[in-house]
């Protein structure tokens, strides 16, 4: 499996910055999980192909250009991007993103080919799978709605924690997962910020220390992700004196291959 977290900005060059504002990762260029620079980061080649997308959760770093990417396609798209999410999460979007006020309802528009954009409930038990994924969705700690995923093709397995604090049923699928190649889990706040941490929900690098002894830890690779910009020097500083094996930050931009 290859996945890319998704670079948010660029320099004068072109060229990924590290800092990452917006999440979304694109699996074996075809399938995305957030939506965050969906939009802006694609290129052309991969705009042709990507037309699945599991929403975690509503919040805008994770779904900020979700509508201009549907926007952008409009007139091109011959299969409509499915919007892989909890019944929930699809209220809240309809609520309050694609409601003819912030955007227009893509749900409800067609173009020549058909319509333009679909919402696909995630059934109860979580398991659903996309193009050639597998996919286990369990419900995280957030403040709002919120999943994490195991995602696996017949090679390799990976999880991503999405936005989460302490949480329980995310670690009991990890640990009964067979060959979990990684871990891709948020460290948000430096440990000076752990009061803002707790109401928000989300990790620093001492609460995620903590939290990974939760984990069977078989030597997959761990890898820090939605570190909040301007503490990322701090965060990373204080991950490393954690000494956890194999834990390191996912860099915007770099293909990483399970
Ligand atoms: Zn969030
Ligand atoms: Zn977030």
């Amino acid at each position: 499996m290859r996945i890319q977290l998704l670079p948010s900005t660029f320099d004068a060059q072109g060229h990924a910055t590290l800092e990452q504002r917006l999440t979304c990762f694109l699996i074996d260029d075809c399938v995305a999980v957030d939506a965050g620079s969906i939009a802006i980061a694609l290129t052309g080649e991969q705009r042709t192909k990507v037309r699945d997308d599991i929403i975690t959760h509503p919040h805008m770093d994770h779904i900020a250009s979700l509508p201009i990417y549907v926007d952008d396609l409009y007139p091109t798209l011959q299969q409509p991007i499915r919007v892989h999410a909890t019944a929930e999460v699809i209220c809240l979007l309809e609520r309050d993103v694609f409601n003819w006020n912030v955007y227009p309802r893509f749900s409800e528009l067609k173009n020549d080919y058909g319509p333009v954009m679909e919402y696909v409930p995630i059934p109860e038990d979580g398991k659903f799978s996309v193009a050639h994924l597998q996919v286990v969705a369990v419900p995280v700690n957030h403040i709002v709605p919120t999943i994490g995923l195991v995602i696996s093709d017949q090679q390799s397995s990976v999880a991503f924690s999405s936005d989460t604090a302490e949480t329980e049923e995310f670690w009991r699928v990890l640990n009964e997962t067979q060959h979990l190649d990684a871990l891709l889990i948020e460290a948000s706040f430096p440990d000076e910020m752990a009061q803002l941490a707790e109401v928000s929900r989300h990790f620093t690098p001492a609460s995620l220390g903590q939290e990974l002894k939760k984990l069977n830890h078989n030597g997959m690779d761990i890898l820090a992700v939605h570190l909040k910009p301007t503490y990322r020097e701090q965060i990373i500083a204080q991950l490393n004196a954690l000494k956890i094996p194999q834990l390191g930050v996912m860099e915007p931009g770099k293909i990483y291959s399970w």
